[in-house]
């Protein structure tokens, strides 16, 4: 069945476990796993072109090379925005958001482990696309939101027949809650924080660019960051190509915060390799990637320092005049979903040379702000 059979290890620690023991974190620190994989070979672009037309076209890359659950995820079109600046569409998704890269993934993993339940917990996309793709493969899911989540967002994760637990008390209370419930024996967490075979999900984003530019990456990646999955995905994706000498030189990473939740700008612009003391968020209309305590914070720092990159901040004004100016331009994306190009089009020194911004969720799940 687990034809790829795998470890996890913990990046702090070195605490080792089996996929198959379904434990979601390291019992050591309690902190998020990273998996033993790395690509034992690589195919160069021309290689590619006729193949299924979705992301398990780089099988060889993939810590799953196939899945029966596909609903052809990936391939999104990459759009220019200005000379320099192009969007790559990843609202283009089954789910309509950028997660479904890593959700397959998760639901593909729990399918072949076969649990008896699936827990999740997000602001919205990633329970969404764990609802979605766990209904595709028939394993029964629960989903923790906050209370408070986008009406459209709850109303498509119950569309898909998942159970739904709004939890009181913000983002860190749903983490909690969903933790507790994924601590019960035959339980699967399909978190996307803490299990690293998502970020080998979103890590094919990066891989579907260095196809479409022909072998090569642009000199930046502007990314949104909340947890981090996608900016951990793109510097997995990088550090693979590099080191199977497909790419010569590494893009920086841009990394993209909301000015009212930004523990990732603060530390990085302090110097430090971890998060600091937390100050208290505010509200912000980039909920998906409004996250206080990020669990991957070490590993993401470290991440847009090696690249050479920086961290960037949006006020909520830039937030709500890029969603109006992407609209004006045709494309209609969430209030998270524009924070990169809110970011990139006010940059500065900060954004130079080619840029791509992904336009992660779609503009149906949020509506306009007001
Ligand atoms: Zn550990």
């Amino acid at each position: 069945m687990l034809a790829n059979m795998r470890i996890f290890h913990c990046p702090v620690d070195g605490t080792r476990s089996p996929i198959t023991a379904l434990t979601w974190c390291c019992p050591v620190c309690r902190g998020p796993w990273d998996l033993d994989f790395t690509p034992a070979r690589g195919v160069g672009v021309n290689a590619l072109s006729g193949r299924i037309d979705s992301l398990w076209r780089y099988k060889e890359f993939l810590p799953l090379d196939t899945s029966a659950i596909s609903l052809g995820e990936g391939r999104t079109p990459l759009v220019p925005l200005t000379d320099t600046v192009s969007a790559k569409l990843d609202y283009l998704m089954p789910t309509l958001s950028f997660k479904d890269r890593g959700a397959v993934m998760l639901a593909e993993l729990a399918r072949r482990l076969g649990p008896d339940r699936v827990v999740a917990d997000s602001t919205g996309n990633a329970g969404t696309s764990v609802a979605a793709y766990c209904a595709r493969a028939g394993l029964p899911c629960t989903v923790y939101v906050p209370e408070g989540t986008s009406p459209k967002k709850t109303e498509q994760i119950q569309a898909h027949g998942a159970r739904l637990v709004a939890v009181p008390g913000g983002r860190e209370a749903t983490a909690l809650a969903a933790r507790a419930a994924a601590d019960e024996p035959g339980v699967f967490y399909a978190s996307h924080v803490f299990n690293p075979f998502f970020l080998h999900g979103t890590k094919t984003y990066v891989y579907e660019l260095w196809e479409d530019l022909g072998g090569r990456l642009p000199d930046a990646l502007a990314v949104p960051v909340g947890n981090g999955t996608l900016l951990l995905g793109a510097a997995l994706a990088v550090s693979e190509l590099h080191a199977l000498g497909l790419i010569e030189t590494r893009p920086r990473l841009i990394a993209v915060q909301a000015e009212a939740v930004s523990p990732l700008a603060a530390a990085f612009h302090a110097a430090a390799d971890d998060l600091l003391p937390a100050t208290p968020p505010a509200p912000t209309l980039a909920e998906g990637i409004a996250i206080p305590r990020p669990p991957r914070a070490r590993q993401i720092l470290a991440a847009v320092r090696a690249s050479g990159g920086t961290f960037l901040t949006v006020p909520e004004d830039a937030i709500r005049e890029a969603q109006r100016d992407l609209a004006a331009r045709g494309l209609y994306v969430e209030t998270t979903g524009v924070a990169c190009w809110a970011a990139v089009r006010g940059g500065g020194d900060a954004v130079g040379g080619s840029v791509v911004v992904p336009l992660c969720g779609a503009g149906l799940k949020t509506g306009m702000a007001g």
